[in-house]
């Protein structure tokens, strides 16, 4: 369970952070009145269970009512991903882009990051997203380097490596087997580069167990980095970042409050299945209270082998919003991921999930031409059969078309999944 040193510095927080929404946040005002909750009731942690969540719903719906501030004191204007739906406007203050600092040099130094080390940033730093920023912030703050390439672009990176010599990349973790391919195909001695480690962040890199996921798998058994896993959010502001036992994402309880709740809202016990809500702390443009974020994971509360006691979120398993029912199996997009990286020969695909003419979900996954044998298609079927016990539907196109598809200009991330 968490130290008492942490639980009392958080319940001072929470205390701030009530009497902070209660005097500013529109939107909290309202649902304070609605439910008759008194603020001062709640002083621990379990009591925050006195007040409702906030869901993805509210925020879409009454978005510039969370707004604490006026516009006039907004330093930087963000948008969430809006995987399923429309994106929802974030907007930071001076020192909320400062929380924002100070949580990516907190989540550097838990994956053994230092002002000794250069960072590549292979993911976009403007389009509107937060964590671009945040993790420029977050070393300089470290007092390290920052070599910003963004996405794609494999020529870019590798003559960046052999320029700057950088030692960690942060990337979206599939970009990397393409990273190597380019590698390959252009003669590059990418296994004597300088770079050591990878932070993953946007897709699973391991299993439920921490055993390396095929994905991870892929990587690793390519090139000899050390993986560190990190799963955050917009709406978070904050992230949870692996230290070196790769046991899960630590929290930061300085930023955050975290409840893992199941079905019926309760608390799930020590390595329990459930969904992560937070509380953000020390937020001052919009903090969230109970926010449901739809990410389903396992919570460890015991202390890491790493000697940090804060409690740590393994993979994220699946989103809520994003369960598909496929011939009666209840599946989750990074399974059908997982399959699809275990074929060395698929370097390309997307995964489209529809509604068929009867309401039931259907899975198409899109792959490039040439790969359309009947040998690679019973390959294919038999891996999912045995792996997920369903098959799902598969359709060969060019591979220009299925790259103008993923790679959209007007997309933050690659589209590895869509719903139609
Ligand atoms: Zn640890």
């Amino acid at each position: 369970m968490i130290s008492e040193m942490i639980r009392e510095t958080q319940e001072q927080k929470l205390k701030h952070l009530l009497a902070y929404v209660s005097a500013h946040s529109p939107y909290y005002q309202k649902i304070f009145r609605k439910h008759g909750v008194d603020v001062d009731s709640i002083v621990t942690v379990a009591d925050l269970a006195k007040l409702p969540f906030t869901t993805k719903d509210n925020l879409a719906a009454a978005n510039d009512d969370f707004l604490c501030v006026p516009k006039s004191r907004i330093a930087d204007y963000v948008t969430t991903s809006g995987t399923l739906s429309d994106p929802v406007a974030f907007y930071l203050t001076d020192s909320d882009i400062e929380r924002l600092a100070d949580n990516e040099s907190e989540s550097f130094r838990r994956a053994d990051g230092s002002e000794h080390d250069i960072y590549q940033l292979m993911t976009t730093i403007d389009k509107r997203f937060m964590a671009g920023l945040a993790y420029w912030m977050g070393a300089r703050k470290l007092g390290a380097g920052m070599i910003r390439v963004g996405p794609g672009a494999p020529f870019l990176q590798w003559e960046s490596i052999q320029r700057f010599s950088p030692t960690v990349i942060i990337a979206i973790p599939s970009f990397i087997p393409r990273l190597i391919d380019y590698a390959v195909a252009n003669g590059i001695d990418y296994a004597s580069s300088s770079i050591k480690s990878v932070i993953c962040i946007g897709e699973p890199i391991r299993n439920p167990d921490f055993t390396y996921n095929e994905l991870g798998k892929r990587i690793t058994s390519q090139w000899n980095v050390k993986l560190y896993s990190t799963y955050a959010s917009t709406e978070m502001g904050a992230a949870f970042t692996e230290c070196s036992e790769g046991k899960g994402g630590h929290l930061n309880e300085d930023l955050l409050i975290l409840e893992v709740v199941d079905e019926e809202d309760r608390v799930v016990n020590e390595g329990e299945l459930g969904e992560v809500v937070i509380t953000t702390l020390g937020v001052e443009g919009m903090p969230l209270l109970r926010y449901r974020t739809g990410d389903l994971c396992h919570v460890y509360y015991g202390p890491c082998l790493c000697g940090r006691k804060s409690p740590r979120l393994g993979p994220v398993v699946g989103r809520k919003q994003q369960m598909i029912k496929f011939k009666g199996t209840t599946i989750f997009p990074p399974a059908i991921f997982d399959v699809l990286d275990m074929v060395q020969e698929i370097e390309l695909y997307q995964v489209v999930v529809s509604k068929n003419e009867f309401g039931n979900d259907e899975i198409t996954i899109l792959l490039p031409m040439q790969l359309q044998t009947t040998f690679f298609r019973e390959k294919l079927h038999s891996l999912f059969k045995s792996r997920l016990r369903v098959t799902p539907l598969f359709q060969f196109i060019t591979a220009e078309e299925l790259t103008f598809r993923i790679y959209k200009q007007e997309k933050r991330k690659p589209e590895k999944l869509i719903y139609i």
